[in-house]
């Protein structure tokens, strides 16, 4: 053990007159994670201590391990202490004077031109973590003693990287890491900032920290019981994440979430992650109440590692559906500091990812079959997210596809297989949907006076996961929507007379060449005609639509489309008396015609300004004349 009589000097090996510039230039936009680095070392410190005091190999302290830090504006400094391993002065030589780069120098000469985000992965990466002090620093001090009983040792060093290393007066084992905050740097002299910085960063670190003003220590003004210090930790050293989830009650997945999320809401449900084998990651994911249009789902995902911070919503980990969910993931296995490149590459991540996905999808299939009432309870909420998860990812649908739920007019849910089974007799393969259940209430109340189910997919991603779901299916399900065509089970029995008069007239009034007009006795006999569009070409004009809308960003005015068939009822009065006015009064029959076509119009479409005023005066001069 060599005893500092003297004070040495040195210079920080390696290239620092390459190294300190690029420090400081480098890590610009994110220079907040310096504290993260610094603390993180301290609760290394500290877990190594913990360690060896577990193994017998060194003494047990007398006081409680904890990470202090200390913002004093007087001094200019900011400081973290820590009562863990201590370094001897040999270490610190060896640890702290030299940067380990053996590749870190090339690396960072190669790519110091770009501007990428990758370029804090650099720090952390390489060792480089302590000397991330430097960016806002322009001189650290480092006292520090091992717990192995060398004595004391300091270590000064300016931020062109000349250092001296002489005997220190730190009592107790641990390091205190004190910087001195350049001048241009002074918001880290802010405890505010600092507060936040380490509740983003080191919320859930193993070892407690205490932030306390070393400057207000000076004053005798302050309230506080220890003068400046706070007697909370700002930390939680034993996340929820990290219990068994067996003992995990649903208060404390509440709670987690609140603290965590800053939501007032209670989370619909989560999903206790705890793998050990073979990855290991541990954490939890919640299913937030979300909005029903996808755009306006924002979630947060927080990534840590071993409890410290790492960054939200890690894309390169999890897809981009289930970052729509919030929650925290722990990955002791990816490295502090990794760059993006490196995890859209990685081989770990991609299990990772498709392990969390499983997991999630799981989730999903066990609450169907274990708690069904709690899943539709949820399931609106839920909905959407599954929905499109679905379209993202064909895995996800396959492992979920037997579990997403058709929400019923009638309040009811079945799954798809449900639905079928239920539609054998009356509609077999066919789903029935309604997209707008006031609209198209005439359609759906005779389909259900048959018995036939409709289903509500009042989303534009309803639909668009009904499409898909189509395509994918094995067995030729079709999606109608109510008004796609007459179903069967609404005819009723015999043969339709057709009746070219009422064919032509109902051609004039609609003004629609391309309208045909059909004949069939029909169950419901008040209703005197339905209007169908058929699915295919309802779809194709909505795409249209949707495209018209993006290109010309004009309000998408709704184009109907030409191919539409009008059934008369043969069965209703109505019809039996247009036929026959057809022949006696044919003027009164084009004005009955006439409004019997808008009022079917109107049950199948929201009508334009200008059709809605011709349908007024309409009904107007129709009243006047009774
Ligand atoms: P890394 O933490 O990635 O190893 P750093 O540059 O942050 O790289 O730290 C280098 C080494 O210095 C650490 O591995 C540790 O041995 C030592 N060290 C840093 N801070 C402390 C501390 N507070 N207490 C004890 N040792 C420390």
């Amino acid at each position: 053990m060599s005893d500092l009589k003297e004070v040495k000097k040195g210079g920080i090996s390696v290239e620092t007159n390459h190294i300190f510039p690029i420090i400081k230039k480098w890590l610009y936009s994110e220079k907040d994670i310096f504290l993260r680095e610094i603390v993180s070392n301290a609760a290394d410190a500290v877990t190594k201590r913990k360690r060896l005091v577990s193994l017998g190999n060194a003494e047990e302290p007398t006081e409680p391990y904890r990470i202090d830090v200390t913002v004093d504006r007087e001094a200019g400094t900011l400081t973290v202490s820590d009562n863990g391993i201590g370094m001897s002065a040999e270490e610190l030589e060896k640890y702290l004077c030299s940067i380990a780069l053996s590749g870190a120098l090339d690396f960072i000469q190669k790519y110091e031109n770009e501007n990428d985000a990758s370029s804090s992965g650099i720090i952390g990466h390489f060792g480089l973590g302590f000397y991330s002090a430097f960016m806002v620093s322009d001189r650290v001090k480092v006292e520090s003693r091992s717990f192995d009983g060398s004595p004391a040792v300091q270590w000064d060093c300016n931020d062109a990287g000349e250092y001296e290393l002489s005997a220190g007066d730190r009592e107790g084992c641990g390091t205190d890491v004190i910087m001195y905050i350049a001048e241009n740097e002074k918001e880290y002299l802010d405890i505010n900032k600092i507060r936040t910085i380490l509740n983003r960063y080191c919320a859930f670190m193993p070892v407690e920290i205490y932030l306390s003003d070393g400057s207000e220590e000076k004053n005798d003004n302050s309230d506080n019981d220890e003068k400046g210090k706070e007697a909370e930790p700002i930390n939680d050293t034993t996340p929820l994440w990290l219990k068994n989830p067996s003992e995990c009650t649903e208060e404390e997945y509440k709670d987690f979430y609140h603290k965590v999320f800053s939501d007032l809401h209670d989370p619909l449900f989560w999903i206790h992650l705890n793998v050990d084998y073979p990855l290991n990651f541990k954490g939890i994911l919640y299913f937030p109440r979300i909005a029903n249009e996808y755009e306006s789902i924002e979630g947060q995902v927080k990534l840590y590692y071993n409890q410290v911070f790492v960054s939200d919503n890690i894309k390169e980990i999890l897809p981009d559906y289930l970052l729509m969910l919030k929650g925290v993931l722990d990955c002791p296995e990816l490295p502090l500091n990794v760059s993006r490149s490196y995890l859209q590459t990685n081989s770990y991540v991609r299990k990772l990812s498709a392990h969390i996905v499983k997991k999630v999808a799981d989730k999903l299939n066990s609450m169907l079959s274990t708690d069904r009432e709690e899943y539709q309870r949820v399931f609106e909420d839920i909905r959407t997210f599954i929905e499109y998860a679905c379209l993202r990812d064909r895995k996800f649908y396959d492992k979920v596809k037997d579990s997403v739920m058709l929400h019923i007019t009638d309040g009811s849910y079945m799954t798809v297989n449900e639905y079928l089974e239920a539609a054998k007799e009356t509609n077999e393969n066919k789903i029935y949907y309604t997209t707008d259940r006031a609209l198209q209430s005439q359609y759906i109340s005779m389909l259900e006076g048959e018995g036939i189910k409709v289903a509500l997919m009042e989303h534009m991603i309803d639909t668009q996961y009904a499409a898909m779901c189509e395509e994918l299916s094995d067995n030729g399900v079709k999606y109608l929507r109510v008004d796609a065509e007459l179903a069967d089970a609404l005819k009723g029995d015999g043969e339709a007379s057709e009746n070219e008069k009422l064919r032509e007239l109902f051609k004039k009034v609609s003004g629609n060449n391309e309208l045909t007009v059909s004949f069939c006795p029909l169950k419901d006999e008040k209703v005197p005609a339905l209007l169908s569009i058929p699915e295919e070409s309802r779809r194709m004009e909505e795409m249209m639509r949707l495209y018209r809308i993006k290109t010309s960003g004009d309000g998408g005015e709704s184009l109907m489309p030409t191919a539409m068939t009008l059934t008369l009822n043969t069965n209703a009065a109505l019809t039996e008396k247009l036929s026959y006015l057809c022949d006696t009064d044919e003027k009164k029959a084009e004005k009955i015609a006439s409004y019997v076509y808008k009022l079917s119009l109107l049950s199948q479409k929201k009508l334009s300004p200008e059709e809605m005023n011709a349908f007024m005066a309409e009904s107007f001069e129709l009243l006047g004349s009774l």
